[in-house]
């Protein structure tokens, strides 16, 4: 049987957009809960200054949580800097995810430097911290909200330079999803063409509806990796009210009723949607949970 990979980022991409504070039990427990579900790689927080992102000021105590009871899941988390990087590794975390946008606009705006201050920065990281993982997440691939378009030969040119650094993992972001299914194909293409070594996962939005598409676009030129947020979690900030990440559940929906192996249990991991919708005082985008009515017309065993 075909298997996709989902990574579901709810507890950072989802949560680090939720202005009121989420006690750190409600996140353990929704954590606790897509671990149930079988979800096995996840992005759990962020190492980000509490200033800056006051919501995950308990990431320590997220990883710590992760790596006591869930020591068999595959946590990932996020640190912007070496002092991020530093603090994660401190906390006991074993696979880190730096940022850096392929559109130099982007990459300003969003966390105030250059591609090169950017590229040091990664290179100082694995220097002084040679044991995690380390996964570059390219954000900005199909669109930035400055420059527009962004040239695939920019992303392949930075992706080379992170892997010139011994990175042996990166993932393409449609940051504020406004990728369509067409350039998708074309832009996979060209980057595995330029950089076959390379272990790559999709991060891709539904601001435009267009998430489930474009994953189906991957999938069919052979990339079965997604990070994914339950409730579709995650909006973008350059659109107030937008949809945000594809949403886990319709991903493992579509894959499932393809034949395509999650490892995921849909109906529990609808159980992960009620607990969201019970103690966050947002709108979930996600279609699937609130069709659940109409699973009967599903005619295939979630
Ligand atoms: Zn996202």
């Amino acid at each position: 049987m075909a298997s996709a990979q989902i990574v579901d980022v709810t507890a950072r991409d989802g949560f680090q957009n939720i202005a009121d504070w989420i006690p750190t039990d409600v996140k353990t427990a929704v954590l606790d809960q897509l671990v149930a579900a079988g979800v096995k790689r996840l992005e759990a927080t962020s190492f980000v200054s509490p200033k800056a992102v006051p919501q995950l000021a308990d990431a320590s105590k997220i990883v710590n949580h992760m790596a006591t009871r869930h020591p068999d899941v595959e946590t990932h988390v996020l640190a912007p800097n070496l002092r991020g990087a530093r603090d994660a590794v401190q906390a006991g975390a074993g696979r880190i995810n730096y940022v850096i946008s392929v559109s130099r606009e982007h990459n300003r705006a969003n966390i105030n430097r250059t591609h090169e201050e950017s590229l040091r920065d990664l290179a100082s990281i694995i220097d002084a911290l040679p044991k995690p993982e380390i996964t570059v997440s390219l954000a900005t691939v199909f669109g930035c909200p400055f420059a527009g378009r962004v040239p695939t030969a920019d992303t392949v040119a930075l992706a080379e330079k992170v892997a010139s650094l011994g990175v042996r993992s990166v993932i393409l972001a449609d940051t504020i999803g406004v990728a369509n299914p067409r350039q998708v194909r074309g832009v996979l293409r060209d980057f595995r063409a330029a950089l076959p070594q390379l272990a790559v996962r999709l991060h891709l939005h539904d601001t435009h509806g267009m998430g489930l598409a474009n994953m189906l676009a991957a999938m069919e030129e052979g990339f079965f990796a997604f990070e994914t947020a339950t409730g579709g979690l995650g909006g973008c900030p350059f659109a107030p009210g937008a949809a945000g990440n594809t949403a886990t559940e319709d991903a493992v929906n579509m894959l499932h009723r393809m034949g395509i192996d999650t490892g995921i249990n849909l109906a529990a991991l609808l159980e992960v949607v009620k607990t969201l919708r019970e103690n966050l005082a947002v709108p979930l985008p996600g279609r699937f949970s609130v069709a659940r009515g109409f699973q009967e017309f599903c005619f295939y065993d979630v």
